[in-house]
């Protein structure tokens, strides 16, 4: 399969909770020997709130960006066990994963507490990623678009970007670390669709990426959508071989 690359194809990597201190600075390191020219490539990774900073520093000035996984709303205070978004852009930090499903179904946040976090990040300058997606029952009973608005309207209705971009994230719920990735064309229909429903909201270009499941094998058949812009990769992006795998399926096509 050939195909032209977009203006910008996004690689953004969540490493989750699988990795320590020392792996994440081995992994960052290791990918930035690869010495990724990344013009027409925006890569990012997502590592936790523990190795940040390192990793941040490695990365300072080079063409691979440093996101939060999750961030609290407030700017500072009394709320033990939580780092605001001030915090993560201080460290170094360009974006922000908002709502991401595990986030969502495992830890109970809800849409009003994504929205908070969302403003939080324009506050302080980090680009969020709102990641959005339907659960499995949700899809069976034919609900995927009423999912997705709800979380859109409630997520960006009179949301204020100041100016700033924003990133979406389409990730069903179903697809997340199952190996059951959603197939190419159903992302593209559901993406182009997401497309329009956030015109609703903001005006501007507003990058849209699929999640769930992607590796090397299957990256090439999303990023080789026009709909899509790149990829939110999970368990993918946390060894070596499996990312930078990934990341050459990209540049070489
Ligand atoms: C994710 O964490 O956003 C994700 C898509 O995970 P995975 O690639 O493992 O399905």
């Amino acid at each position: 399969m050939t195909y032209n690359l977009k203006p910008k194809t996004y690689i953004f990597g969540n490493w989750k909770m699988y990795l320590g201190f020392d792996e994440s600075n081995i992994l960052v390191h290791a990918l930035l020997q690869q010495k990724y020219v990344a013009d027409n490539m925006c890569i990012a990774i997502f590592p936790s709130a523990l190795a940040i900073r390192e990793v941040a520093m490695a990365a300072q000035d080079t063409p691979i960006a440093v996101g939060a996984q999750n961030v609290n709303w407030n700017p500072k205070g009394a709320y033990t066990g939580e780092v605001s978004a001030h915090m993560f852009k201080d460290v170094g930090c360009t974006y922000a994963l908002i709502g991401h499903s595990e986030r969502r179904h495992i830890f109970g946040e809800s849409n009003e507490d994504v929205r908070k976090k969302l403003e939080a990040c324009v506050d302080v300058g980090l680009i969020p990623v709102l990641c959005i997606g339907e659960t499995k029952e949700d899809r069976e009973a034919g609900k995927t678009q009423y999912r997705l608005k709800k979380q859109l309207m409630k997520a960006l209705d009179g949301l204020d970007m100041r100016g700033g971009q924003l990133i979406i994230a389409y990730e069903p719920v179903w697809a997340i670390g199952t190996g059951d990735a959603c197939l190419p064309d159903d992302a593209r229909d559901v993406i182009g669709w997401i497309r329009e429903e956030v015109k609703l909201y903001q005006s501007g270009i507003v990058p849209v990426l699929y999640g769930g499941s992607v590796s090397g094998d299957n990256v090439v058949s999303y990023v080789s959508q026009t709909e899509i812009d790149g990829v939110l990769v999970g368990g993918a992006s946390s060894t070596y071989d499996t990312f930078s795998t990934l990341i050459s399926r990209v540049i070489s096509k």
